[in-house]
């Protein structure tokens, strides 16, 4: 029981900005339009987490199986799998989060006149009755880690776990350009993308003064489409950390495409530095392979050369057209 899902906790769970990441992800699975993030800090940690949508909500008898660990095959019908989600399947997020914090959710689907007021604690249910609330879900979760101090322990700075929030929030505004984040930390707008239309718009809205100097990059060949921005080479790093990549709308991390834009600069870099990229890749999902890591993140492709090679060419291509 208990310890099963704190174990498991610990794979999806492994610090606030990734219960912000799987919360969003939940959000857009439930087709929100707007997604505010509300941040509280003390002076050393993240208190609570706050995520905000006007998605379809959830049913009042499905809202206590949502926090059961593998809840989505039993609480989805076989046409909801196909409508209301494409970022979670394995029904694993809330469950995990509820073993290690206090959360109260709030939500209310669209074909219900009441909504639902939930706790849950440490695994365990502590309150569920009727609210009148809006269509949407809201989710709060405090004392995060309480169950886990070791893991707690493990935590950055408290700077260092906000700058990995507002990145999260930042490329899923850049992934999902006509959806509105709005992002507050202790009570302070720090962030809005107002359902702009292109990721070039989002990236002038977020990054105004980076925008000028990235280069963009588009292409398709043998069934896989790539469009984003690149940096100029004198707008570099010394990791990999501002490389943003989306495969088929999923963010993603992969030391080997990372490798293949850094490629694609050749001699314009230092060596040991990469340049700032935001790419979005689609691809035919059946050569994508995104279930190897519980967090979904690491993902394997079939024919990855050919793939690789691909990305190579065309952030090549992108920069001799900027005639550097
Ligand atoms: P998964 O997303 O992999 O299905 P989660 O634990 O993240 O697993 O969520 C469990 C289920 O709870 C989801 O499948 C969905 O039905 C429901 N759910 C979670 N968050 C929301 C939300 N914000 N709006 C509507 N439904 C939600
Ligand atoms: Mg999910």
């Amino acid at each position: 029981g208990d310890t099963i899902n704190q174990i498991a906790a610990g794979e999806v769970v492994e610090r606030p900005a990734s219960i912000v990441k799987e919360l969003i992800e939940n959000a857009i699975d439930a087709k929100a339009t707007t997604i505010t993030v509300e941040i509280s800090s003390n002076r050393k940690e993240v208190t609570r987490i706050r995520i905000i949508d006007d998605g379809c909500g959830i049913p009042t008898e499905e809202v206590s199986l949502a926090f059961s660990p593998h809840a989505t095959s039993k609480i989805q019908t076989a046409e909801d799998l196909n409508t209301c989600r494409t970022l979670g399947f394995r029904g694993e997020a809330l469950a995990s989060i509820a073993a290690i914090a206090y959360v109260t959710m709030v939500t209310r689907s669209k074909g219900e006149d009441a909504g639902t007021h939930l706790i849950i604690s440490g695994g365990e249910i502590l309150e569920n009755r009727a609210t009148g609330a809006p269509t949407g879900t809201t989710l709060t979760v405090e004392e995060i880690f309480f169950t886990t101090p070791a893991r707690r322990k493990f935590l950055k700075s408290l700077a260092t776990e906000l700058s990995r929030i507002s990145s999260v929030i930042e490329v899923f505004s850049l992934l999902y350009p006509e959806l509105t984040f709005r992002y507050l930390l202790n009570g302070q707008e720090k962030s809005t993308s107002h359902g702009t239309r292109t990721l070039g718009e989002v990236l002038r809205a977020l990054r105004p003064d980076e925008a000028a100097q990235m280069i963009q990059v588009s292409g398709e060949e043998n069934g896989i489409s790539l469009e984003g921005y690149i940096s100029h080479p004198e707008l570099i790093r010394q990791n990999t950390q501002r490389i943003l990549v989306a495969v088929n709308g999923r963010m993603i991390v992969s030391s080997r495409i990372s490798g293949a834009i850094r490629s694609g600069y050749g001699t314009l870099i230092p060596s040991h530095s990469f340049p700032v990229a935001v790419l979005k890749i689609n691809l035919d999902p059946a050569r994508v392979d995104a279930n190897i890591h519980p967090t979904k993140r690491e993902i394997r492709i079939s024919d990855e050369p050919e793939f690789l090679r691909f990305i190579v060419t065309r952030v090549k291509e992108a920069l001799q057209g900027q005639d550097l």
